[in-house]
């Protein structure tokens, strides 16, 4: 059973990967005889190489049709909703494909609704989101409790779990915050908890061990290993980092988890038994689904709405079964531990009133230098005051286990960065030591207290209780607010440049360790081992510790912001040294050929060189020198794929043939270097290929001797609308169309798929299977509020207005058009966005949509939001989707009793929006923040720019934004009339889809 399940999960994984991967196929470009190739490849050897690529290609289909064939015998079990958004798109559905056959091909079917205790959609519709002071627990009310509930029997069992959160990257880089406090934290750790075997200590951070780990002798290590296994010492959730979950995606997060599981199997021979995540902004239940398929049992979450907190609260529900939304029989369940108040500090830990639990951070002592903000500060335990201290406290542990179903009570006892000094560690153990004593020596008061670890508190609960007595759960903690009107949705957009990157380098990681794989398994040893595989271990770390939720989020100060990227470019520099390698030892002529692991024998399509890059497209340069180029493709993805590839060629008079001699149709259209320039040395080579899965395939590029152009060659038609300027001509296209005035336009590719254009340029319909549906494309942006008031920054949307301003309104713009067989496009360029749309006439996935491609650059606005907007009149109401890190949809209502940030979602792979008739998905290529202000309307933040701190520690705005190139492609389906009408109540009560 076990087995299937991980067939069935697997198969789900790589359809996924793929979805990613749409936008980043790996393309390489075969040099000729390089002067620095180690290894002379002749024009006439090309023979030999394409002989071995049709082996390949034929060992790669019989690989897919064994892969199809595991995947069939797995079969997904039963209630299990496959995880891609369900379409009859076939292209795109790869290993469930085998399942198509006998599920009905209807793009709208719903399973069984899945019935929860609780529900957390179901639970945003009763919710008043009210703010009344509560007193001294301000986001609750004044627990009362009555004494009598504990006695001799029945006494409170108190864990106080010591931890220290560790950024790896915030305010500091991950390397800055090592040296100077995190080395010091461990080695403090190992010294203090040998003194005294009562004393407990929770880890989080992997990527932060391993740094320490690596600098310590023989001894430490035993005594760690021994710390470990007397308990003293757990490792919590063994993540390379505490993953941001809003943006992330799933197999990155299954990444950063399998590095650090790695690690501790390996070193420590270790597995994690309890999650714990207390900073993530926001929770996901991809993560719980992960940890439970990792072997966890337990997980603790912090960061969840104030409301939603107070709610679960007042019910005991605070402790819960969660499920996923698909799940019917229980089988995906996570015991979950939701922490009740603000923040995860010592004042907010111990009970309701931070004034007094403020007391007991013994770190905030008068010699440490920190004061409690409440005005009274802690004293350190003598004889004297031990008797008020204890019961002072106690009444605090009393009043926070009211909101718990048990007698079983955790208390967190740490902070960001805490036990740096040995100092440190004796006030908090010996201070709390002496009150344990104190507490459980006098009888009467019916506590039992001591140090725990995170498992400690789990296993006492699981010891007493049966988990069936808790609440199930299903649903998501997004979007995030820990007071107030502050909604940390900011952050959903915040450095898309990187949150673009991370994309680029997961779908490029992905590719190389493939190919890298199956290299090694066709017998190439020196890729498994030494440099290569070091390369591509240090890629999947600097991946990995980008995933920590100041990462990804974007929410760190610039100069992290930079060291990451630069991680990042590191890593993917390493990932395409492994790719071209693969196929280096995959193309190689005999196995006596020696190939140079560090030699570049191939250049990819696309590269970065810098941490600031956008993307560099390489230029193909053909010419009487170099007349024939070869280029390979390789299909990172489980299926075959045919799809239009663009290369950027030297000059238009070229053609291509494929690796049989036969020749590709194929279309030359113009690089437009400004509002109504064209380069002349550039060219845009479109042309469809055809891939197998996992395979590698060639394409000739060669140089005409004359410039004109063979029948199957063919150069666009150039149209420019509302310029009565000239343009200067380029070799291949002497004749441009000026129209002077603007007007409205279509473009079409394949008869299924029509897009219209308005006289601003901007999108007006789409046309599918002959009927016109109205999609208006604009875009407006948000300002901030006025001054006094709290403003929008790294991690809050605080809009100045509930509605955004729509902008760009005049038709003054120029508009190109392009046309031709392969590709027709419509390319504006406007303040701040460079916007272009573009259908292909290709039978493969990326026929079915309208491409948008926006490069956005708002570096010269001041407190600005940019979003583009899509309006239509698919009647969705107040319903929409959005994606949860690309494993499984989730609907959405927008409530009007929230303000405009609290309906802003995290949009990681995609959203739609749909009706009775219809359905319109965004797939976007980079994580940003979505909404659904109106029906029929979705709405996608591109990218913010805020001079101002928002007050949540990072004591800066964001001001350093990049020009980011953003990918979506928009899809309209029809749903099918002989498809069997799901019933309206199911269809609006599902949560998932
Ligand atoms: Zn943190």
């Amino acid at each position: 059973m076990k087995t299937r399940k991980t067939f069935a999960i697997l198969g789900a994984g790589l359809i996924l990967a793929c979805c990613v991967m749409t936008y980043l196929m790996m393309d390489l470009t075969f040099f000729p005889p390089g002067q620095d190739a180690k290894l002379s490849v002749h024009n006439n050897e090309w023979l030999h190489f394409e002989s071995r690529l049709a082996k390949l290609e034929k060992d790669f289909n019989k690989h897919h049709e064994v892969m199809s064939a595991l995947q069939e015998a797995a079969k997904v079990k039963q209630n299990f909703v496959p995880i891609v958004r369900s379409s009859d798109n076939r292209e795109q559905l790869g290993p469930i494909e085998a399942h198509s056959e006998k599920l009905p091909k209807c793009n709208f079917s719903i399973n069984r609704i899945p019935e929860v205790d609780i529900q957390m959609l179901d639970l945003y519709r009763i919710l008043d989101f009210d703010n009344p002071d509560g007193g001294v627990w301000k986001q609750g009310w004044n627990i009362k409790y009555n004494e009598e509930q504990w006695h001799r029997n029945r006494k409170l069992n108190v864990f106080v779990v010591p931890h220290s959160h560790n950024d790896p990257g915030w305010l500091n880089t991950y390397e800055k915050y090592y040296t100077s406090q995190t080395r010091n934290i461990l080695n403090n750790m190992v010294t203090k908890l040998a003194e005294d075997s009562r004393r407990k200590f929770i880890w989080a951070e992997v990527s932060f061990f391993k740094l320490w780990w690596d600098e310590q002798s023989k001894a430490t290590h035993d005594l760690v290993r021994r710390l470990i296994h007397d308990g003293q010492l757990e490792i919590v959730s063994g993540g390379w980092v505490m993953p941001d979950e809003s943006v992330s995606h799933w197999t990155a997060q299954l990444t950063q988890l399998t590095e650090g599981h790695q690690w501790l199997k390996y070193n420590l021979d270790y597995v994690p038994n309890s999650g714990w995540a207390i900073d993530p902004f926001g929770l996901s239940p991809t993560m719980p689904y992960l940890l439970k398929e990792a072997g966890l049992n337990n997980l603790l979450i912090q960061r969840v709405h104030y409301s939603v907190k107070k709610r679960l609260a007042k019910e005991k529900n605070l402790e819960f079964r969660w499920r996923q939304l698909w799940d019917n029989d229980g089988s995906t369940e996570l015991f979950t531990h939701m922490m009740p108040f603000y923040s995860y500090d010592i004042p907010h830990t111990c009970g309701p009133d931070p004034k007094v639990c403020c007391q007991f951070d013994f770190y905030r002592l008068p010699n440490f230098g920190l004061t409690c903000p409440w005005k009274v500060n802690p004293r350190a335990i003598t004889k004297a005051n031990i008797a008020e201290r204890a019961i002072l406290l106690l009444d605090q542990y009393r009043k926070k286990s009211q909101l718990f179903k048990t007698n079983v009570l955790l208390v967190p006892l740490g902070d960001d960065f805490r036990y740096t000094h040995v100092t440190e560690w004796d006030a908090q153990y010996n201070n709390y030591q002496k009150l344990f004593d104190y507490l459980n020596q006098n009888q009467q008061l019916n506590v039992q207290i001591q140090f725990g670890t995170l498992s400690d508190y789990f296993d006492a609960l699981r010891d007493k209780h049966n988990l069936a007595d808790f609440p199930t759960l299903s649903g998501d903690f997004f979007t995030y607010s820990d007071r107030d009107d502050h909604y940390w949705s900011g952050y959903y957009t915040s450095r898309p440049f990187h949150k673009r990157l991370d994309r680029v380098l997961l779908g490029s990681l992905r590719a190389s360790e493939i190919l890298t794989t199956i290299a090694w398994a066709k017998g190439n040893d020196q890729l498994a081992e030494g440099n290569i595989a070091l390369r591509l271990s240090n890629a999947r770390m600097w991946h990995s510790l980008f995933q920590h939720h100041d990462g990804v989020t974007g929410t760190a100060r610039d100069n992290v912001v930079i060291d990451y990227a630069q991680k990042m470019i590191q890593a993917l520099n390493n990932s395409a040294h492994a790719l071209q390698q693969s196929v280096m030892h995959l193309l190689k002529l005999s196995q006596e050929s020696t190939i140079d692991l560090e030699a570049h024998y191939f250049s990819l399509d696309e590269t970065r060189s810098h941490h600031t890059s956008p993307g560099e497209k390489h230029v193909l340069i053909l010419g009487d020198e170099n007349p024939v180029r070869k280029v390979i493709l390789y299909n990172p993805c489980p299926r075959q794929r045919r799809k239009v590839q663009t290369l950027i060629v030297s000059t238009p008079f070229v053609k291509v043939t494929d690796h049989t001699g036969q020749p590709v149709r194929s279309q030359i259209s113009p690089v437009w270097v400004g509002p109504a320039a064209l380069s002349a040395a550039r060219y845009e080579l479109s042309f469809l290929v055809v891939v197998p899965g996992f395979g590698l395939t060639t394409y000739i590029i060669q140089a005409l001797h004359k410039p004109v152009f063979p029948s199957d060659v063919y150069a666009a038609n150039v149209t420019v609308f509302n310029t009565d300027i000239p343009l200067s001509t380029v070799p291949g296209f002497p004749h441009i169309q000026i129209q002077p005035l603007t007007q409205e336009f279509s473009i079409f590719q394949r008869a299924e798929l029509s897009a219209s254009f308005g006289k601003s340029g901007f999108l007006k319909a789409l046309r599918v299977e002959n009927i016109t549906f109205p999609v208006h494309l604009e875009f407006v942006k948000y300002g901030t509020r006025g001054s006094g008031k709290d403003k929008s920054g790294a991690y809050l949307f605080l809009p100045n207005k509930p509605d955004p301003d729509v902008i760009f309104t005049d038709n003054k713009h120029i508009v190109h058009l392009v046309t031709g067989p392969i590709l027709s496009k419509v390319f504006i360029e406007l303040p701040y966005i460079r916007h272009t749309c573009i259908l292909y006439n290709s039978p493969g996935s990326d026929g079915f949509g309208l491409h948008i491609q926006n490069e956005v650059d708002i570096t010269e606005t001041q407190n600005y939001e940019l979003a583009m907007r899509l309006n239509t009149d698919i009647m969705s109401g107040d319903q929409f989707f959005t994606d949860l890190n690309g494993l499984g949809m989730i609907r959405r209502q927008r409530f009007p009793k929230l303000p405009t940030q609290a309906n802003y979602y995290p949009m990681a792979a995609n959203a739609y929006i749909e009706d009775k008739h219809k359905r319109l998905t965004v797939i976007t290529a980079q994580p940003l923040g979505v909404a659904s202000m109106a029906s029929g309307q979705i709405e996608i933040m591109q990218d913010r720019r805020l001079l101002q701190d928002d007050n949540r520690g990072l004591g800066q705005g964001v001001t350093d934004n990049l020009v980011t190139n953003h990918l979506f492609m928009l899809m309209l389906e029809k749903k099918r009339l002989n498809c069997p009408a799901s019933s309206s109540s199911s269809s609006t009560a599902h949560p998932a889809a």
